[in-house]
Formats: C-alpha cells, structure tokens, sequence
C-alpha cells in the first residue's frame, strides 16, 4: 500500500512539473489534482483512490496521462501477485 502511495506521489511531482496541454474539449487549463480511477480488469474492478491526473478547470475534463494508466496496470498486477501471497500463507 505505501508503496502504491509514494509512486503516486512520484507521479504527482513528474505531472507537476510538465506543462498540460491546454483541454482537448473546451481548451481551458489542466491542472495536476487528485482523482479516484478505477478500472474493470478481468472481470474485477480496480479503484484506485489519490491517482494525480489532469483536471480541466473549465469543464472538468479528467485526462489521465500515460504513466499513470502504465502505473495502474503494474498495480494491478501486484495487487493479483499479492493475493495469490496470502492464498500460500493462508494455508500454512
Ligand atoms: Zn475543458
């Protein structure tokens, strides 16, 4: 979990620090904020809280940069790997 935390946090700073382009939909400003994301992923639905993606200010579009999403796919697949952990443990 905390690993999960402070590679958002890694991601917040990295999407800070890149100027958005302005919004596809209605041109406003993007701005660097925090949203909760989920995603239908073999038939089970990941929702991710605190994910950093971009928000427009104006008619607020959420677009969710590339990193994120490749952030999402390798939590997911921790998140399957951790399950099949505690199934072993389980049966000890
Ligand atoms: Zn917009």
């Amino acid at each position: 979990m905390d690993e999960n935390n402070l590679s958002f946090q890694k991601l917040k700073e990295i999407l800070r620090s890149q100027t958005p382009e302005p919004c596809s939909v209605c041109g406003g400003l993007l701005k660097v904020e925090t949203i909760k994301l989920d995603q239908l992923e073999k038939d089970k639905l990941y929702v991710l809280e605190d994910a950093p993606a971009f928000v427009c200010q104006q008619c607020g579009e959420v677009w969710v940069p590339k990193q994120v999403l490749n952030e999402l796919d390798k939590m997911i697949e921790l998140t399957t790997k951790k399950t099949g952990k505690n199934i072993k443990e389980n049966k000890k």
